[in-house]
């Protein structure tokens, strides 16, 4: 399914950092949803039903086990964290808070959920990846979601003359928890909207610097059509052992980058498979020695999405999953 977003966001924000070029490389591409992101976004929907309906059960209507303990889990983190919580809050879930006072195209921020106290100001986001762990530490994801809560007309009324503390929380209920309590200096530091409207400036400078990153270009829409990312890829038609140490020690140390590279010709290969053809490639799953059940396919599809097939033909190896 393609998607239109806004080219600066909180989600994309910490890639425009690292890689300024980026919001120029990505612009006229689509955006493609998996079939796992959508199950993310359905995900996120259940938990906030399961935080906000009371004792109705509907929100688990179709989904797995694992889903409805992951549900579960997500709530039953916030509603821990809001018994903790002494004296007057406010509380938000799913709430968008306006953030074009950092940049005219930045227009909007979505907090999972956030509670504001004049102790402690929590913001909380919810992770429903099994592949990739992310974390609180330094997130400006979570930062900017802070940044729209506490610039909000209201909530400036609430948190005025408040010394709060302020934690970042990523809630992940198939991988880790992280949270980051900010210290005094942090807490200063990342308050003030310049450093952001910096970072989201340099991104609109023409002829932006593209700056590959394990980060930065993981989620990147362009990898398959960016030079930076290419020329990580070494032009070398010699064996290990004909190489100097240095160039075999470039190779090591971008091995992550060349990986990123690989990852995007794959995707190049399945768009193509997808929208006609490539030479005599097949998305189709083939059973190894090992045999997957004969539900697996779909199970692994609703769980991995894309990541369930190789563009080789094969649902992926059980080592693999
Ligand atoms: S693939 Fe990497 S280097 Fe290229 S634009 Fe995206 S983030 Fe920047």
């Amino acid at each position: 399914m393609k998607t239109t977003h806004s080219l600066i966001s909180p989600s994309s924000f910490e890639r425009r950092k690292l890689c300024p070029g980026s919001l120029n490389a990505e612009k006229d591409l689509p955006n493609v949803t998996s079939k796992y992101s959508e199950i993310g976004t359905m995900l996120h929907d259940r938990t906030n039903r399961y935080i906000t309906k009371g004792d109705s059960d509907n929100w688990k209507e179709g989904l797995t086990t694992a889903q409805i303990e992951a549900v579960e889990k997500s709530g039953n983190y916030f509603f821990k964290l809001l018994q903790s919580i002494k004296g007057e809050y406010k509380v938000f879930h799913e709430q968008s808070f306006d953030l074009s006072f950092i940049h005219p195209e930045m227009k909007k921020g979505t907090v999972d959920s956030l509670i504001l106290n004049d102790k402690e100001v929590h913001v909380i986001d919810y992770k429903f990846g099994h592949r990739f762990r992310v974390y609180a530490q330094d997130n400006y994801q979570l930062l900017l979601y802070y940044l729209g809560a506490i610039y909000n007309k209201e909530n400036i009324a609430f948190l005025q003359n408040k010394d709060y503390v302020i934690y970042l929380h990523i809630v992940a209920p198939f991988m880790n928890n992280s949270v980051w309590c900010l210290t005094e200096s942090e807490k200063e530091f990342y308050s003030d909207i310049s450093i952001y409207r910096e970072i989201a400036e340099k991104c609109y400078i023409e002829n932006a610097p593209r700056i590959a990153s394990k980060k930065g270009c993981q989620f990147c829409k362009a990898k398959a059509t960016c030079p930076a990312l290419a020329n990580t890829v070494p032009e070398i038609r010699k064996p290990v052992d004909f190489l100097f140490d240095s160039d075999i020690a470039k190779i090591y140390e971008n091995k992550e980058l060349i990986s990123l590279y690989l990852k995007s010709v794959e995707e190049y290969i399945k768009n193509r498979l997808e929208s006609g053809s490539f030479l005599d490639y097949r998305l189709q799953p083939k059973l190894g020695n090992r045999k997957w059940a004969d539900d697996a396919e779909s199970y692994l599809s609703d769980s991995l999405g894309n990541d369930a097939f190789e563009v080789t033909k094969k649902l992926i190896g059980i080592t693999k999953a």
